[in-house]
């Protein structure tokens, strides 16, 4: 951030009184501008046994699967940013079965929210944001072409769960490494 949205002025970075981290300020309109991380939300979703992942058309990981998701929009719940994002990537109708996993991704300053979901019917129409969107056998996710860490840690903790036949609230916390897709095992182990 670097000039006021309310009046144009460049920002100054201080730590303002009574405060304890620096922020941006504006020295025209005296605005304490304070960044927070933005939530992603999104679903693990399935039709019978098979899981819904979308192939992204769009930069970051273009071209990669992912689970639907996105950022929550001023005004919805966590709940119907996941619902409208399933919607919007997938074209599918789904109902959501409560919080799954919830992911910090510090250096990102995001929140990654992904609920379990059952599709309504079996309809696919796959939105802009999708070059496909498809379902999965367990023994056909694609491990190696993975868009994003939450995912494939959502993915694994789902895949394992089901197995055990019991579903809990899974949570992490990731900082950057690089080459942070190195660590993803190859084939077909998901844990
Ligand atoms: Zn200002």
């Amino acid at each position: 951030m670097k000039f006021c949205p309310n009046c144009s002025t460049p920002l100054t970075l201080v730590v303002p009184a009574g405060d304890n981290r620096p922020r941006h300020v504006c020295p025209g309109c005296n605005a304490i501008h304070y960044q927070n991380p933005r939530i992603v939300t999104g679903t693990v979703c399935t039709w019978g046994e098979r899981i819904l992942l979308c192939k992204r058309a769009i930069e970051p990981r273009y071209g990669y699967w992912t689970l639907p998701a996105g950022f929550l929009e001023i005004g919805e719940s966590v709940g119907d940013g996941a619902v409208r994002e399933t919607t919007e990537e997938a074209g599918a109708k789904i109902e959501l079965h409560g919080v799954y996993s919830m992911i910090d991704v510090i250096h990102a300053e995001q929140v990654h929210v992904f609920y379990r979901a059952s599709m309504l019917g079996p309809q696919l129409d796959p939105g802009p944001e999708s070059l496909e969107a498809r379902l999965f056998e367990e023994n056909e996710i694609p491990w190696d072409d993975l868009a994003f860490r939450t995912v494939i840690s959502t993915l694994r903790w789902f895949v394992a769960d089901r197995r055990e036949g019991r579903f809990s609230l899974h949570t992490d916390s990731i900082v950057y490494r690089p080459k942070t897709l190195t660590e993803v095992p190859s084939g077909n182990a998901p844990v």
